[in-house]
């Protein structure tokens, strides 16, 4: 199984519009940073998670050539609104994806994205996604996936775990329960944000705190903002490393 963090910023990207402070016009490509997603390659399938604002951007970069699911881990704007993107993948393969989602995000996206679910067809716009509600461990081309619930401030999210990788984005919190499930992780792919606290996520001593609970072979620190200069990682415990655009995991 093949994991490429397709993004690894925050909301607003790096560079964020308007923005001149050391990281946003840092000189190290690492430091640029589309919004977060990842996609799991898995016997020459491919597994997105969610559909970031940049997503065509990242298709590009990363050649990638089909998609055969797409998890959501919540409704934000900066997960969501690149669904439109899966549109040029349907005019070459033709085929309606399973998405999959739980209930209170699945509601969002058939709302707020009607057309991706029903087709329009008087403008001749095909059905895009066919929806799945999750809330228990499912198998999808041969990988065991387990939905994990968190709390990104009040707001559930939902966590990946694909065999024994996990990607918990956007989060401030893992239920007791939720930690029992990411157990003997190989790789642990967290939220960590930024220094300074934030109410809706981790910031990178409380990802920390949790890396040092669960203890995977190996944590990357996603989800980052122009707080952090991706140099900076050279300060993280042995194991850990600040995820970058591009990067690539491999993990049985
Ligand atoms: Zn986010
Ligand atoms: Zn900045
Ligand atoms: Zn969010």
């Amino acid at each position: 199984m093949k994991i490429t963090i397709l993004g690894s910023g925050t909301s607003t990207g790096v560079p964020m519009v308007g923005c001149h402070c050391a990281v946003c016009t840092s000189s190290d490509p690492k430091d640029k940073r589309t919004r977060a997603s990842i996609i799991v390659e898995t016997k020459g399938r491919y597994l997105l998670v969610d559909t970031s604002t940049d997503l065509r951007k990242q298709a590009i970069r990363e050649k990638i050539p089909h998609i055969d699911g797409v998890l959501f881990t919540h409704s934000h704007a900066d997960h969501i609104h690149g669904i439109d993107d899966l549109r040029g993948f349907h005019f070459i393969h033709k085929r309606v994806i399973p998405c999959f989602a739980e209930q209170g995000t699945m509601d969002v996206l058939t709302k707020k994205f009607s057309y991706i679910f029903t087709g329009y067809k008087e403008a001749g716009y095909s059905q895009l996604l066919e929806p799945h509600v999750v809330d228990a461990p499912f198998s999808l081309f041969g990988c065991r996936i387990t939905p994990i619930p968190l709390l990104h401030g009040t707001m559930p999210t939902t966590g990946y775990r694909f065999n024994d990788t996990a990607y918990l984005t956007d989060c401030s919190l893992i239920p007791e329960s939720s930690m029992e499930q990411l157990r003997s992780l190989d790789i642990l792919i967290l939220d960590a944000l930024r220094y300074t606290p934030h109410p809706n996520h981790f910031n990178i001593e409380g990802a920390l705190e949790i890396v040092r609970l669960l203890k995977p072979q190996k944590a990357i620190l996603t989800h980052l903002t122009h707080e952090v200069l991706y140099s900076d990682g050279t300060n993280l415990p042995p194991g850990t490393e600040f995820a970058f655009d591009g990067m690539t995991l491999c993990s049985p």
